[in-house]
């Protein structure tokens, strides 16, 4: 595991081993076989619930290294409450309580020791409306790297963030000026620059170009795919055209009634992407994908 220079040190360190030892990294990531991925976040009988009303139950799913993996299902069955449960973010909604495992690189990232600030340098998120901060352009990719205590030789860190969100050439003679002056798919991309200056090994995307056009929405697929050789992705989306067109492995949630009247999300299926759009096992998500419910 890389680690950011100029790191705090007065935090305790989640005790993730080097990636030499657990996660060699492919040469060309091509080779890699999707159904052999090696797990980076795991999800053990996760259930969510807020003020006591359960939300989503019994989650079970692994997230692979340097994979896209897509959470799909009608709007309120739990996509987005799991999304947050993989960095702690959930932590910050009022009455939300999550019990199960959830765990990064095997280590359970609810145990009290765990520093949530480092785990959400790790295990970054980009939202749905891009949210820059009112700042330039340079200082919002300078933010997160000041916060860890670097003040100087940023000017690298900057060009290299905002390059690999694909948009260096855009803004590298305006990088003073205003992010807001950017369009919103600038923007987007301006905030997946802004994760990926601190040195994220995972970026979890809450349905990202919902705001976007077409022609922004294609820009941010294509990124991804380049972000993938050195990141894994997690990606919530209602575009299940999206999801067939991104990402290796689909999880397919839905929610059922219960006796109570209560509406309760779970996991249907997951599976290899091909295999959920082409021959999904469950008779669910075939009626999902080909338009029949949801
Ligand atoms: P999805 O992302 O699939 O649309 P969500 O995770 O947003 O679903 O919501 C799942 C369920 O949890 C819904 O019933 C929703 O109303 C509820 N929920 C989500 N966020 C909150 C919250 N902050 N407070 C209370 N209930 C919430």
């Amino acid at each position: 595991m890389r680690k950011p220079s100029g790191g705090r040190s007065d935090v305790a360190e989640l005790q993730v081993p080097d990636d030499s030892e657990l996660m060699p990294r492919p040469q060309v990531r091509e080779d890699l076989d999707p159904s052999r991925a090696q797990p980076v976040i795991q999800l053990g009988d996760l259930a969510v619930s807020y003020s006591g009303k359960l939300a989503v139950e019994d989650v079970n799913l692994d997230f692979g290294y340097r994979e896209i993996t897509a959470l799909i299902g009608p709007s309120g069955c739990g996509k987005s409450t799991v999304l947050r449960c993989l960095n702690r973010m959930n932590d910050l909604v009022l009455g939300a309580e999550v019990s199960g495992r959830v765990t990064y690189h095997g280590q359970d990232i609810y145990a009290p020791e765990v520093d949530v600030i480092e785990l959400r340098r790790r295990v970054g998120m980009v939202f749905q409306k891009p949210n820059p901060f009112p700042k330039s352009i340079y200082d919002n990719i300078a933010f997160g790297p000041r916060v860890m205590g670097r003040k100087q030789d940023l000017d690298d860190t900057v060009e290299e963030a905002l390059t690999k969100a694909a948009l260096w050439d855009e803004v590298k003679s305006k990088l003073k000026q205003s992010a807001f002056a950017l369009s919103g798919g600038q923007q987007q991309r301006l905030c997946i620059a802004r994760a990926i200056a601190v040195q994220p090994e995972v970026i979890l995307m809450d349905e990202p170009c919902s705001s976007l056009d077409p022609i922004a929405t294609a820009k941010i697929e294509d990124l991804m795919q380049d972000l993938k050789r050195e990141f894994s992705i997690v990606i919530v989306t209602h575009n299940m055209q999206q999801a067939a067109r991104v990402s290796d492995r689909t999880a397919f949630f839905t929610a059922t009634v219960r006796d109570d009247g209560q509406r309760v999300g779970e996991l249907v299926e997951f599976d290899t992407t091909p295999r959920i759009f082409s021959n999904p096992k469950e008779s669910r998500t075939e009626g999902y994908i080909t338009g029949r419910f949801g």
